[in-house]
């Protein structure tokens, strides 16, 4: 689908230039050091920055006048509190699906009327304590909506008033799947929100929503990355559909919010952001016109797509070998820091360039290598056979499009302890660094591998 209007400037050429100017620094102001700090993530606040204000715009164009739009980022793609306090200096609140997600979102300062519990598996106690903090919520199965009903019985609890509470159901549309199938939250099995094809279960949902005023949203994320645009569009249609026949059912405008999720696609095989925000919001006008009529509050909740770009993983060269006459160079990152990429690298593909000893892009004709992490199992490649100048020790390679759901989610293997995450913003030539982790140390490490109880099992 062309976007409609001028191109927009390209911005690869800006992104990557940001992203040399700030290896070459992490390396210069010892951020990735040799023997201490083999490894480290670099995240680009004026690529976050961006992102945001296009989500924003791309909803802004095709929504009513007045609409309430909310976006919210999903907190698993890049679970770090500053992360999550600047995306709400952006406007963009918090999806959260673990007491810890709340926990970091509350820490980040994200108020409960732009935060979202959307969990799968929430405990009573999540329940009640999203209630009482006047979080919106959004039931996955009868039997939840069951809980609900008894934490409600009382009348309306917490923050919000009577009418006000924003509770929602989670739909499965069974649209089916996309390219990756633990991406995909649409198959006619999948374990996610309530099956809306499964026989009856349609005239339950209107059932459940009759009986109980208080639900006011319905919810639906129809799955990540691998998910056609159209598809993504199919399943908003779907949860637009029912709202309508819900709300005509009851003879009112019960349902008052719309939560269509997250999900769009980030492109990992160059620095151009495609589809954009805008491709998505143009679709969604043009699939579902209802949806910006302005009858409906809106709720998005995009992940991936916010942060992908903005992070890059470097890492040192320790070692460059060959085995079998395939060059590999042995770097320190590997499966702790890229698990879906080692452990499923036709699903994750990233890129990888290569920076010399002083954190330069290297130059030189490419050779078939594989890039290798530290990880002690013979599939820790980040790249295999892949083309590029030949990395030798000392050099930097470094994992592009790493910011979201990456060095965020560490992989406790082989006690690799988690590197550090620097925010940067590059003016001119120069580059400033802002901590948003520490590299973990290794007392945190034995710390946290029972180091306090070292004799309990005598
Ligand atoms: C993971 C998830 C998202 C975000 O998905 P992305 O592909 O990262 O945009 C949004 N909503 C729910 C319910 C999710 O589970």
């Amino acid at each position: 689908m062309e976007p409609a209007g001028p191109p927009a400037p390209a911005p690869s050429r800006t992104l990557a230039h940001r992203r040399d100017l700030a290896v070459r620094a992490a390396v210069a102001d010892g951020l990735i050091d040799g023997d201490r700090l083999p490894v480290a993530a670099l995240l680009d606040l004026t690529t976050i920055r961006e992102t945001a204000a296009a989500l924003h715009a791309a909803f802004a164009e095709v929504a009513a006048e007045g609409q309430r739009v909310l976006h919210t980022f999903a907190v698993k793609a890049g679970s770090l509190v500053p992360v999550l306090r600047l995306l709400d200096d952006c406007g963009i609140g918090a999806e959260v699906a673990s007491p810890g997600e709340l926990a970091l979102a509350r820490a980040a300062g994200v108020p409960a009327c732009r935060t979202v519990l959307d969990s799968p598996a929430k405990t009573t106690a999540e329940l009640r304590e999203a209630l009482d903090l006047g979080i919106a919520l959004n039931a996955d199965n009868p039997e939840e909506l069951a809980r609900l009903d008894d934490l409600l019985s009382g009348g309306p609890r917490g923050a919000r008033a009577a009418g006000e509470e924003a509770i929602g159901v989670r739909i499965n549309p069974q649209i089916g799947g996309g390219a990756i199938d633990a991406m995909s939250t649409a198959t006619a099995t999948s374990k996610f929100g309530i099956a809306l094809r499964d026989e009856g279960a349609r005239a339950w949902v209107v059932d459940a929503y009759r009986a109980r005023p208080w639900l006011t949203r319905l919810h639906c994320h129809v799955g990540s990355q691998g998910m056609p645009l159209a598809d993504m569009a199919a399943g908003v249609r779907a949860t637009y559909e029912l709202a309508e026949e819900i709300n005509a059912a009851v003879g009112r405008q019960q349902i008052t919010v719309l939560d269509i999720g997250g999900g769009l696609p980030v492109n990992f095989a160059t620095d151009e952001v495609t589809p954009g925000y805008a491709d998505y919001a143009r679709l969604l006008a043009a699939q579902v016109p209802g949806l910006f009529d302005g009858r409906y509050g809106l709720v998005t909740e995009f992940g991936r797509s916010l942060l992908a770009k903005a992070g890059v993983i470097v890492a040192r060269v320790e070692y460059a070998k060959s085995a079998g006459g395939r060059p590999i160079a042995v770097t320190h990152a590997g499966a702790q820091v890229a698990v879906r990429t080692v452990f499923a690298p036709d699903a994750w593909p990233i890129r990888v360039a290569a920076y010399d000893a002083k954190g330069l892009p290297k130059e030189g004709p490419e050779v078939t290598q594989d890039v290798a992490g530290p990880c002690c199992f013979a599939g820790d490649l980040v790249a295999k056979g892949r083309d590029l100048p030949l990395l030798a020790a000392g050099d930097h390679a470094a994992l592009l499009d790493t910011g979201a759901y990456y060095f965020s989610n560490p992989f406790g293997y082989n006690s690799l302890p988690r590197p550090g995450v620097h925010g940067f913003v590059a003016e001119g030539d120069a580059v400033r660094f802002r901590t948003v982790r520490e590299p973990q140390s290794l007392d945190d490490l034995v710390a946290e591998s029972g180091g306090p109880h070292r004799d309990a099992l005598l």
